[in-house]
């Protein structure tokens, strides 16, 4: 492997916008990047929070070109090293990568360039850095910033520990002098007070980034029976796109794969049983764009950072909103459009707390079950998707609609459920505000309890209004009138349902409910960021994208790695014709216009050529 030659981003130039525009082609920084950025470059410690595809790599890829020496940045995940390398050697920097799966040799020579300050970034798994004497290796070196990439794995509270993390206990003392930079998607309060603790990082300049991925639109469906049938339809609406199909068991995974190719879809199944060849395969065809649909275990995609998958697709109920954020949080990195959509039928619930009821610690097993309880709100209740995923993680969203769900698409199909509403805010009022969810449906479908007759309450004018349905559409009710907070839900230990003012109104009769209807929905609106809806010439986009394969065939390459998306519809729009206008469009940096910069002008002049000049007819 030869080193990219590295051009001069020294001291000369130490315009952060410069190095973003020339090294990376991006005019902007996004949200964040900035601050993170400056502060990295000053030499503090930097803690931060920020979603998946909120641009991470970038933080500490920048200032690890313009700092002086060497920035060593550890990752849990081999294959996602590969891909990181490949992209920042793309763009000019010379990054390398050490790791179990090189030969003496490569790591030989790795060594040798970093022994002679050759390299700019290097990638490394943690357990590297606990190898004797590698970290007083390192310590000889000239180290730009030390980068800690999903650095949630050190916390034994987080979701995804790692022991192999604890190596880096203590890091930020050992190199007193070499600024260390943590990065995470998903850390709550306690979780990150507990990465910078076990990091020792020296007052870090701290950011939580917003949750909410404008990009990613929710959708959640009725699932009819096993749901075989809408994925296939709704994967054939999306064929030429990248896509992911979880689902909860291996079994339903190998059964909806083999269906999706008996009916032509080029899908590929993964779960924790394959051996390890076939999984890296399947990983390898999807990246490479060979396989467009992976049905999927949760297994599926810790080590993918592919950032163009469209969909991602849920089969079977998340266990919690957490793994579901996780999960589509895999769409849209490049930022474009994507679809979110998940497959619910109420009796997942059930199933689901099969999973949950494997828990044996009992503390831990009812938070389990609250958090599935959760999840299933989120499925089941008139209210925004993205309001109630944000409430989780402690975000409010201020916008009343937001105008990337279904609810708020109004493409769920809604029912008038203000009867039902009253017969239950009615129950509420008349046993005084201090029953449970529990004990008020009880009145409602007049059920004999002990506790009922105790209390008089088969005496009540509510007691039994409700019989003619069962008791579990009245809990789904009560849950999703709380939800729409016309309820409010009390106490801790025995929380006992209460009227809001608007549960007021509904009782007086002065405002309707709207609950989800329990049919299937119509179908999906088309989706697109503002840059996509922004118009280019499809047919050149076409022929761009087929340029686009053969070049990132040859190289042996994801194509995302020669040019994204984003990049192809700018060229579409801009229509350059010389280098100067070329290297202005959209993720074209001086390393990748000496690469391919030529190539795609002369696709675009013929192109231009063949359909006359504009302006000519
Ligand atoms: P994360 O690691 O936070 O999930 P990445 O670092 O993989 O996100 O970035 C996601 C995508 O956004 C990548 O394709 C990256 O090239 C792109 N990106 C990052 N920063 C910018 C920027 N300032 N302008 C445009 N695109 C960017
Ligand atoms: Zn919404």
């Amino acid at each position: 492997m030869t080193l990219p030659r590295h051009s001069r981003h020294g001291k000369d130039s130490a315009d952060p916008l410069q190095v973003l525009s020339t090294v990376f082609g991006y005019g902007a920084f996004r949200p964040n990047q900035r601050e993170i950025v400056d502060h990295v470059l000053s030499g503090r410690d930097v803690f931060a929070v920020m979603a998946t595809g909120g641009g991470k790599s970038l933080c500490y890829q920048l200032p690890a070109v313009m700092r002086d020496g060497v920035a060593v940045v550890v990752s849990p995940l081999i294959s996602l090293m590969k891909d990181q390398v490949d992209a920042a050697r793309a763009n000019g920097i010379a990054a390398a990568v050490l790791n179990s799966s090189q030969t003496p040799d490569e790591r030989k020579e790795v060594m040798a360039d970093l022994g002679a300050g050759r390299l700019k970034l290097l990638y490394l798994a943690p357990e590297r850095l606990a190898m004797s004497g590698f970290l007083d290796r390192l310590s000889t070196k000239r180290l730009s910033l030390f980068c800690i990439d999903e650095a949630h794995c050190i916390s034994q509270w987080g979701h995804d520990f790692r022991p192999d993390y604890m190596k880096l206990s203590g890091i930020a003392e050992r190199f007193a002098d070499v600024p260390v930079a943590a990065f995470t998607a998903t850390a709550t309060q306690a979780v990150q007070q507990d990465i910078i603790a076990r990091l020792g990082l020296r007052s870090p300049f701290v950011l939580r980034a917003s949750f909410n991925r404008t990009n990613l639109y929710l959708e959640v469906q009725r699932r009819a029976r096993g749901g075989e049938r809408q994925v296939l339809e709704f994967v054939r609406e999306r064929a030429g796109q990248s896509g992911v199909v979880y689902c909860r068991t291996r079994r339903r995974v190998e059964r909806l794969a083999e269906f999706l190719k008996a009916h032509g879809v080029e899908a590929a199944a993964y779960h924790a049983g394959f051996d390890d060849a076939t999984r890296v395969a399947v990983q390898d065809d999807f990246k490479n764009d060979r396989a467009r649909v992976i049905v999927a275990t949760v297994a599926f995609g810790m080590g993918i950072d592919k950032p163009d998958i469209r969909y991602v697709v849920h089969a079977d109920l998340p266990l919690n909103i957490e793994s579901y954020y996780q999960e589509i949080g895999r769409a849209g990195r490049d930022g474009d459009a994507a679809h979110c959509l998940l497959l619910f039928a109420p009796g997942d619930i059930a199933k689901a707390r099969f999973f949950v009821d494997q828990t044996e610690d009992a503390a831990h097993h009812k938070a389990a079950l609250e958090k599935l309880h959760q999840m299933a709100g989120l499925a089941s209740h008139n209210v925004c998707r993205r309001r109630r995923l944000l409430a989780y993680f402690g975000e409010a969203l201020e916008a009343e609609n937001c105008g990337g769900c279904d609810i708020c698409r109004g493409t769920a199909e809604k029912v008038d459920a203000t009867v039902d509403a009253q017969k239950l805010l009615s129950a509420v009022a008349r046993t005084g505000e201090r029953f449970g969810a529990a004990h008020v449906v009880d009145v409602v479908v007049g059920a004999g309890t002990e506790r009922i007759r105790q209390r008089g309450h088969d005496r009540l004018k509510t007691y039994g209004v409700g019989r003619d349905k069962e008791r579990s559409h009245w809990l789904v009710l009560a849950h999703d009138l709380v939800a729409q907070e016309l309820l409010a839900q009390e106490g801790d230990r025995y929380p006992v349902l209460k009227l809001t003012a608007a549960g007021r109104d509904v009782l007086l009769g002065k405002r309707a409910v709207t609950v989800l209807s329990r049919r299937a929905p119509r179908a999906a609106p088309k989706l697109a960021t503002p840059d996509e809806a922004t118009p280019y010439d499809t047919e050149l986009f076409e022929r761009l994208r087929g340029l686009r394969s053969r070049l990132a065939r040859g190289r042996h390459v994801p194509a995302y790695v020669v040019f994204g998306d984003r990049t192809l519809r700018d060229m579409c729009r801009k229509l350059p014709r010389a280098a100067g206008q070329m290297m202005r469009v959209h993720g074209v940096g001086q390393a990748k216009f000496e690469q391919y910069g030529e190539v795609f002008l002369d696709e675009i002049a013929a192109y231009v050529r063949q359909k006359g000049e504009p302006g000519q007819g």
